[in-house]
């Protein structure tokens, strides 16, 4: 990218020394940063960036130091507490800090917790959102997360709860009545305890299942299973997180949406994978 090209005019915000940006990098793709998100990089004199931060994005702050804060799921805390303090020190050394996070630094991404203390530590802060892998790493495997034949709601669960566990919290059996829709952050460690838990209340094994690996990235994968299949389907595909999985109906739309494979010469499979026979064209 070339850092001479100036933003559109606007009144872009100025990272002023002693302040932290938290910013969503998005899921992979540079081109789903925000200008925002580009703003920052171009003025920060650190970025703290994340694990599911790509590398090629921090080369658009060549003037910074890059901090690597990595931390994959189900780690102890105390290094989140780590990660926080060392925040409040670089801005209280008068550098201007960028907190770089996958996706949405406010959807599963401990984002809230580092702001918070930095606020407890009078740190000025400025939230940057970023486009969230359960969104926007779908939309790259031609799954819309709402359609109107589908589903009215969604919902987003962790894999995952503070102690690497499945959540215990959670309630599957409501999330199952209640959600046509589930999309499965961090999934992948307890997939066979999550999709056991969903069938039991009452999924049918033949649900669809989309697992969306490393989205949005050079190295997208994308697996086509069912509740019934995923767990052999996963082994047997070797399939590795980052993953996003969705649960539900909304999945056979890739049958006709996937435009990664219709943009390499694939056909679609399916024009009409809901079978509602509804032309394009009516309201
Ligand atoms: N704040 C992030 C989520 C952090 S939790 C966001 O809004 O997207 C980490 C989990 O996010 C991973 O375990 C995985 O489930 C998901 N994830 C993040 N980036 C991803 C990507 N490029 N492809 C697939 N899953 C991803």
């Amino acid at each position: 990218m070339n850092t001479d090209i100036p933003l559109p005019a606007h009144r872009w915000p100025s990272l002023e020394p002693g302040w932290v940006w938290l910013c969503g990098a998005g899921p992979g793709d540079p081109g789903l940063l925000t200008l925002h998100a580009v703003n920052a990089l171009r003025q920060a004199d650190v970025v703290i960036y994340d694990a599911l931060v790509q590398e090629d994005i921090l080369a658009w702050a060549p003037q910074a130091e890059h901090i690597y804060a990595g931390k994959r799921g189900g780690k102890p805390s105390a290094k989140q507490r780590d990660i926080s303090l060392r925040l409040v020190d670089l801005a209280r050394a008068g550098k201007r800090v960028l907190r770089l996070k996958g996706g949405d630094p406010f959807v599963f991404g401990r984002g809230g917790e580092e702001a918070q203390t930095l606020v407890q530590h009078g740190i000025p802060i400025r939230i940057i959102p970023g486009i969230s892998a359960g969104i926007g790493g779908l939309a790259y495997a031609g799954i819309p997360v709402t359609h109107r034949d589908v589903n009215q709601s969604v919902t987003f669960v962790t894999g995952h709860d503070q102690s690497g566990n499945t959540p215990g919290s959670l309630d599957w059996a409501s999330i199952s009545k209640g959600s046509q829709v589930i999309v499965i952050y961090m999934g992948m460690k307890h997939i066979a305890t999550i999709a056991d838990q969903l069938i039991r209340a009452g999924r049918s094994l033949h649900e669809p299942v989309a697992v969306v690996t490393t989205a949005t990235t050079e190295h997208q994968q994308v697996l086509e299973t069912t509740l019934g299949t995923i767990v052999a389907d996963i082994d047997a595909a070797k399939l590795e997180p980052p993953a996003i999985i969705c649960v539900g109906q909304s999945v056979l739309m890739r049958q006709v949406l996937d435009w990664q494979g219709m943009a390499a010469g694939e056909a679609p499979r399916n024009l009409d994978p809901l079978g509602r026979g509804r032309p394009a064209e009516s309201a």
